[in-house]
Formats: C-alpha cells, structure tokens, sequence
C-alpha cells in the first residue's frame, strides 16, 4: 500500500470539504494538494538539484505548498549518458517523469519559467504568476553560444556538444555510427568551471569502446583549453591500456584550446591549428542557465554566489540555488553534488521558513567513471561547512588507485551502476 499517497488523498478531500477534484496546472490528472498550506515554496529546474529539493521540502513539512515548475515532461540523465554513444545502454534507459514527485504531493507545473520578481517574489511561467516565500532555482547550464567564435545553437546540430542529455546525445551517436572506419572525431573541451569535470574524458573512453568495436582504424583527438582534468592519471592509463594510441589529448600548453568552427567544412581550430573532423564533439564554455541571469543571481563569473549554510543567494535573499548553477565552493559541478546541495537547502528552507536558523551542514560527492564496460573508477569526497571561511572544505576523500586489479574496476562499475539507481530513484520516486 502507498501510504504517502493515501495520506495525500485523505488530506486533499479534506481541504476541499470533499469536493470534485481540481485539476492543477500540473497536466497530471491528478489533484493539486496545497489548499490551506501556509507556506509556498516555488522550485525551477525538476533535474538533479531541484527535484531533490521539491521533494525533500514536501517530506519535511507537508503544510508547505510546493510548486514545482520545470519545462520538459521528461527528464533524461546526463549521468550514464556516455554509455549510450559506447553502445553499452539505449538512451530511453535515462529516461524519466514527475509522476513519483507529484504522487508526493509536488504541484509540478510543465512551463518555462520566464520571469523572476524577488521584491515582488513572484515567478512566471507559461502565462501564469506563481508567489513564494522562498524560490529555489536549480535550472542547470546553458551555453556560452558564440564563445567559440561561430558555435552557436545552429551548429550544435551539426557538431553536437551532447552535454544536456536527449536529442543531443542521440544525434552524436548517429553520427559516430555514420563515421567511416578510419574517421577522426575532434572533441572540444572547455575551461574549467563546467558541467561535470571527467565527463568529456569518460565520453572520450566510451567513444573509444564503440571505434575499437565497430572502427578500430578511426582517431579521437581531443582539444582541451585545460593544462590538466580530473582523474588524469586514471583516464589516461585505462586508454593505453584499453585504446593503445586512438585517443591523442592536446592540452592548453600544446595550443588545445579551440577559438573557432567551421561546421561547413567540419573544422575545429585552435590558435595554431586546424583540424578537419568527421565528427565533432563540440563541449563549449557555460554559464548558469539562463532563468538565474533573469532573477539576477549571477555574479560576473556567470554563476551564481551562495551562502554554504543554505544555498540562498548572496545577491537576493529569499531566492536560493543549487546544482550546477551555484558556485559550491570546492565541490564540482555534479549530479550527486547537486543533489547534496539540494538536501542542505532543502534543510535550511524548512528551518528559514519556520523562523529558525540553518544548520551546520555536511556534503558528499562520488564521481563514477566507466571507462569501458567493466573497467570503472571514481572519485569521492566528504565536505563540511568551514563558516569562518565561507567556504566548503573537504574532510576526507579518495581516489581509486593507479594499477588497480581487474576485480576493483568490475567492482567500481557495479558501484556505479548501484549509484546510478539510486540517484534516479531518489530524484523521481
Ligand atoms: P539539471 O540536472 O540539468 O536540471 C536542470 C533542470 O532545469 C532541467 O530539467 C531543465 O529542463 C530545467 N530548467 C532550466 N531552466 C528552466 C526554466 N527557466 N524553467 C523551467 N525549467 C527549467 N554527475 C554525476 O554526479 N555523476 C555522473 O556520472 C555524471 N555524468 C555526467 C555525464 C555527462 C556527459 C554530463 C554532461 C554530465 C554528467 N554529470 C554527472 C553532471 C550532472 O548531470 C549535472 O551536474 C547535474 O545534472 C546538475 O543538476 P542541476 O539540477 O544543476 O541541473
């Protein structure tokens, strides 16, 4: 028996003295359940960061009215979406929708939030005003289009970047199967701060996996505006030993860092070079997205300055962000971040609202990479709150180490595949 969503019922009939449903905003057939509730907090952004505090709010307290306002009615993980252009998964596995999130009694509105108000504290999206008292955005990236002189949406189509998971990842896999044996595929990698810091070195190895299977004459060469990446010594013992010489990483220091495309001609250029591509994988510069520059939370860097206690912003209180958005201090840009940040605004959105102060918060981060099937490792960190700093520090953390045993690579893809449940199944059940 579903006892949330039996409550939920019990508590909606109530509120409505037993009336016929009222069909919320949310599109999902199902009633709205806030009637009465004193509180409102709105979320945008239903991803790694936001459904986690949607949820986790609605859990903690379920007098406060949550609303949940994300544009898409499907979520697909970017996490494991290097597996797709391996072969070793089909992209509809990272598939996913709100209906766990509203059977927890989260109003999930499908609209684009548009407009942000923070006097007034009011959020549009899709025509309708929604009010908080508390806002969390957690909206993700977007591009900084034009950053590599003439990538821009429309050449996305052709040199895909595959760094928002979907149609994206699906046309750069197309493309790598379309490629001739013998075909070079250029990635283009970008300064940090960004998305996910061994994502482009694991998609790397993945691409690598499929060319040795299915093209094994074919190239990767990969352009990095970096000197250095996470988990380098990892990544680049797992491709001698996996790949031989098929990936050739050229870093900042050799000329790496890509100015401009031709998606035309199908060249990538640094400063000193050309390179002609069969296929393109162009990861560009990126900023908060584009609703945190609306609300105006976002700081010159492009992202968005928090409080670690409670991630409300620094430029506007009552408005707080999570995920990729937020600059967290040292902890990177990912999903299980996001996701640990979510739980400690979550937190704090409780107490605030309440009239209480934050907590002291602790924060976790495992990074798992699949370097090809059976062949994992990761990274992980323990951080707590250093408030005298006004920063995050790590408290512990490690590494998989160099030379590992075939059985710790078998061991740390199971991990991964475990987190990977885990993660999706806290975010949308
Ligand atoms: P997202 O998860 O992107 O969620 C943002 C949501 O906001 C989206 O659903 C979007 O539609 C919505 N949205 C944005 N603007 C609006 C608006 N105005 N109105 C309504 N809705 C809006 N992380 C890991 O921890 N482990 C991994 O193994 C891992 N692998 C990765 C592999 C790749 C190839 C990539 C690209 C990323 C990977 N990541 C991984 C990183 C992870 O995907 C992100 O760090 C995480 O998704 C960030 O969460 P978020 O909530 O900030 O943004």
């Amino acid at each position: 028996m579903n006892i949330t969503r039996n409550i939920t019922r019990r508590n909606f009939i109530k509120a409505s003295g037993g009336a016929a449903a009222v069909v919320g905003a949310t599109g999902l057939g199902v009633p709205g359940l806030a009637l009465g509730a004193s509180k409102k907090v709105v979320v945008v952004g239903g991803g790694a960061g936001g459904a986690i505090v949607a949820k986790y709010i609605k859990a903690a307290d379920r007098d406060i009215d949550v609303v949940l306002i994300e544009k898409n009615r499907h979520y697909y993980t970017c996490f494991m979406s290097n597996e797709v252009l391996g072969g070793a998964r089909q992209l509809k596995s990272l598939k996913y929708g709100y209906q766990g999130l509203h059977n927890r009694g989260v109003r999930v509105v499908h609209a684009e939030a548009t407009a942000v108000d923070p006097r007034k504290k009011t959020v549009t999206a899709g025509g309708e005003t929604h009010s908080y008292d508390r806002l969390v955005l957690s909206p993700g990236i977007d591009f900084r289009w034009g950053a590599i002189e003439n990538y821009d949406e429309k050449a996305s189509q052709v040199m895909p970047h595959a760094y928002k998971a979907g149609e994206q990842t699906a046309l750069l896999g197309r493309e790598l199967v379309n490629m001739k044996d013998g075909g070079v595929v250029v990635m283009a990698c970008p300064a940090n701060p960004f998305r996910c810091p061994p994502g482009p070195y694991e998609r790397a190895s993945q691409i690598a996996a499929f060319l040795k299977r299915h093209k094994p004459k074919s190239k990767i060469v990969i352009l990095d505006a970096k000197s250095k990446f996470s988990k380098q010594g990892l990544f680049t013992q797992a491709w001698k030993k996996l790949y031989g010489d098929m990936i050739e990483w050229h870093s900042a220091e050799k000329g790496g860092a890509v100015v401009s495309v031709n998606p035309k001609a199908m060249t990538v250029s640094t400063e000193f070079d050309d390179f002609k591509a069969d296929v393109a994988n162009i990861i560009p510069p990126q900023h908060a997205g584009r609703i945190a520059h609306v609300a105006g939370v976002v700081d010159d860097s492009g992202w968005c300055p928090v409080h670690y206690d409670s991630f409300e912003s620094k430029i506007h209180p009552g408005i707080h962000v999570v995920g990729d958005a937020s600059i967290a201090s040292v902890m990177p840009k990912s999903g299980y971040a996001a996701n640990s940040e979510a739980k400690v605004c979550a937190a704090a959105v409780v107490s605030m609202l309440r009239g209480e102060k934050p907590g002291a918060p602790s924060y976790v981060n495992t990074c798992y990479s699949i370097a090809a099937p059976g062949y994992g490792f990761s990274v992980a960190a323990v951080y707590r709150l250093a408030a005298d700093k006004g920063a995050i520090e790590k408290v512990s953390g490690g590494l998989t180490p160099m030379d590992a045993p075939d059985w710790v690579l078998e061991r740390e893809t199971l991990y991964a595949y475990s987190w990977y449940k885990n993660i999706v199944a806290d975010m949308f059940t």
